[in-house]
């Protein structure tokens, strides 16, 4: 590449930032002016399209880590101490999400934060799923799962707008049975795939729901189940990998035939293109996926995976389509 291209195409990202940053300043400053709505903080694009969804016209929302941007280690930047004080309702994931020091700190010790995922803990452990005994976050890949959080952010949005309490609900009672009938959907799609190929292997420990979900037999046991995914990462995707990690990949690779493992959208492919390679070298055949899925971000606006139910519906068309070839 000539130093005129070089020139240009550094352009064009400083101008592409650019217009992303200005676009993100003055859908903020918007947020911060009064509205006469309920000012409401998620922390994540999942939390806040359900949300909209339930508080309609009389909701003034906010996604507190945009794009792509990890939920595991964010921390507070230069104007979200501002959001915090503004907002009437914040909600967060919980189960751990959420564990960057500042961000953790700001939420634990905030009356007017609803932990989603702590509730569903506290109301039914049973669900939960633990990883090396920590809880897994990532609730939100199971819609029956997701469908949970209805009821406390109904509650919250009622007690700040008691005047529209019936409205929030009947908007909750709906998307529920929207969110129901695109589980069923998903769960039969995944379905056709043959049991026996039923496999996934994605870049970091996003997918135990949607496994238990969706990839399990029907009454499989916990063990059984479990070794339908495997992840060379852990719940939080910063981890280097090992040698073993590696090796521990590659023989359950190996194990169950797999021929295809999946990145994501908001993850490094350092690990998978480090796994491929070692697989290669042991003779096994073994590609990357040329569509990533979304694990800890939905899709950029405009994409089919910009709202919830299209984010889980398009990682399962891409892992069916892509084990089925
Ligand atoms: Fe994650």
């Amino acid at each position: 590449m000539n130093a005129v291209r070089l020139t240009l195409l550094f352009c064009c990202l400083i101008l592409g930032w650019a217009c992303s940053r200005s676009q993100e300043v003055s859908e903020t400053r918007q947020w911060m002016t009064s509205t006469g709505q309920i000012k409401v903080l998620s922390t994540t694009a999942m939390i806040d399209d359900i949300v909209k969804r339930i508080g309609g016209e009389y909701v003034n929302s906010l996604v507190l880590i945009k794009g792509d941007l990890d939920p595991h280690s964010y921390q507070l930047v230069k104007g979200d101490d501002e959001k915090f004080k503004i907002a009437d309702v914040i909600f967060a994931n919980g189960l751990g999400l959420e564990h960057g020091p500042s961000l953790k700190y700001n939420l634990e010790n905030n009356p007017k934060a609803v932990a989603l995922g702590d509730i569903i803990l506290k109301e039914h452990p049973e669900l939960i799923l633990y990883v090396n005994g920590q809880p897994d976050p990532h609730i939100w890949m199971d819609i029956s799962m997701w469908v949970r959080i209805i009821d406390p952010i109904v509650a919250a949005l009622s007690k700040q707008d008691p005047a529209h309490a019936e409205e929030f609900k009947n908007n909750g009672d709906l998307l529920k049975m929207k969110m129901t009938q695109a589980h069923e959907e998903i769960y039969l799609l995944i379905q056709q795939i043959p049991s026996e190929k039923r496999y996934l292997v994605t870049s970091h420990d996003a997918f135990n729901y949607f496994t238990r979900a969706y990839l399990a037999d029907d009454q499989e046991e916990d063990q059984q189940w479990q070794n339908r995914f495997a992840a060379p990462e852990g719940l939080a995707p910063e981890s280097q990998l090992s040698t073993a990690d590696i090796q521990w990949i590659i023989d359950h690779l190996s194990k169950y035939q797999i021929t295809v493992v999946f990145p994501e959208t908001n993850v490094s492919r350092d690990s998978l293109r480090k796994i491929v390679s070692a697989a290669k070298e042991k003779g096994l055949t073994l590609r990357i996926a040329e569509e990533p899925l979304y694990s800890d971000a939905m899709g950029p606006p405009g994409s089919f995976g910009d709202t919830y139910l299209e984010m889980v519906s398009h990682n399962a068309i891409v892992i069916a389509r892509y084990i089925m070839q």
